[in-house]
């Protein structure tokens, strides 16, 4: 029987068990055990993909869960916690002769023995594997290689931000120069863009897009996220619905507006004042160094216009969070009354959510519901923002 879950495939670690920084940029409380209990009781997220799994302190704590009798492995790949089912991820910056320039990359594997011989591997390709999305040294073919031989799934990672990604930075213009095309199974849009935008580009058309928070703390798991029709959450059926098998595959996708994305407009790096795409000088500033914005990056790359047959719906969201004058008072009760952030986001209905809340913010969850929210443009590493009305 099939069922639909809700999956966030792309999350950091801030510390290890022992209190050593992994993300050195994440939240301090962003550890393994918290991040499963986040997704599992407050958002209600039924699979999450946590990327820094390759470090052997994180694998050491997931064991502890496993001996205590907390989380359990599944035979179709992943752990099970109370409600959510983890898959172990890493995220790597490959930068090999192809690549011109660093790439980030999601790699996923079935089980944690995979991921235990993925680390012993990668020891050997990079300087300290106890530290987040390091730079490995070799080629990205090689690295593909490696992780199919571990029956894993390979994932280019935020393909259109301006740094570490595939089509970054304006020097690469298609996946194929760095790549084999067999070897991906999907790819991550980024906070930035979003389907229409990355259907532009014809190579991108065979891939299963996903999108995903990119979190660096707790409260921005589920920032991104994607809807996924599986007959349950586990490594397996993942992989089934990124390759379209019997049925399975992802029926929505839902992201941040990509104006809200920080790299959306081409903006002046000092004064951040919004520039023409091929300027050369700041018009405001005279500063010469300009961040090409990702809407701009696609429209030099596109090769395609028009819809994509099949393509899931991309409805724009936030986490509730960003809603204006919902602070954390209000969220707890939110949180008290309906569970779970995916519950109230999708199902609680208008008149169960004025009960608790004020109308104006009841209404904007269900403005937000229907991907009907207004959106101040972000660029050059500074947020978009939601409008108050
Ligand atoms: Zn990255
Ligand atoms: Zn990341």
């Amino acid at each position: 029987m099939m069922n639909s879950f809700f999956a966030d495939m792309h999350i950091h670690i801030g510390r290890d068990i022992f209190d050593k920084p992994v993300k050195i940029t994440a939240s301090k409380n962003l550890t393994i055990t918290n991040i499963l209990i986040e997704a599992s009781r407050n958002k209600g997220i039924k699979l999450i993909g946590v990327i820094d799994c390759q470090s052997p302190n994180v694998q050491l704590e997931l064991k502890q869960l496993l001996e205590k009798g907390l989380a359990y492995e599944l035979e179709d790949g992943g752990i099970r916690f109370e409600e959510v089912t983890l898959l172990l991820g890493s995220e790597i910056e490959v930068y090999d002769e192809n690549c011109k320039g660093p790439i980030h990359v999601l790699c996923y594997l079935p089980n944690i023995k995979e991921m235990e011989q993925f680390s012993e591997w990668l020891v050997t390709k990079m300087k300290n594997i106890t530290l987040s999305s390091q730079r490995y040294y070799g080629s990205a073919k090689e690295l593909q290689y490696k992780v199919k031989e571990l029956s894993g799934i390979f994932i280019p990672a935020h393909v259109f931000t301006p740094y570490k990604s595939l089509y970054g930075k304006g020097v690469r213009h298609s996946l194929e120069e760095v790549f084999d095309p067999d070897l991906i199974d999907g790819i991550e849009l980024g906070l930035s863009s979003d389907t229409s935008m990355a259907d532009q580009i014809k190579e991108l058309h065979s891939y299963t897009f996903v999108t995903n928070s990119d979190a660096h703390s707790l409260a921005k798991i589920g920032r991104e996220y994607q809807e996924i029709l599986m007959e349950e959450p586990s490594f397996k059926e993942f992989n089934y619905a990124l390759q379209l098998v019997k049925g399975r595959r992802v029926v929505q996708n839902f992201g941040m507006n990509p104006k809200l994305g920080k790299y959306h407009n081409t903006v002046c790096d000092k004064c951040l004042s919004a520039v023409k795409p091929n300027s050369i000088k700041c018009e405001n500033c005279g500063s010469k160094k300009i961040v090409k914005g990702v809407a701009d990056r696609i429209d030099e790359l596109g090769n395609f216009k028009g819809k994509v047959e099949g393509r899931p719906p991309y409805l724009y969201q936030v986490p509730l969070e960003y809603l204006p004058k919902l602070g954390p008072k209000t969220y707890t009760k939110l949180l008290e009354s309906f569970g779970t952030e995916m519950n109230i986001i999708h199902h609680v209905p208008y008149e169960k959510l004025v009960d608790v809340v004020p109308e104006n913010i009841a209404k904007s969850i269900i403005l937000m519901r229907e991907g009907k929210l207004l959106i101040q443009a972000g660029g050059g590493g500074k947020y978009g923002s939601v409008s108050e009305t």
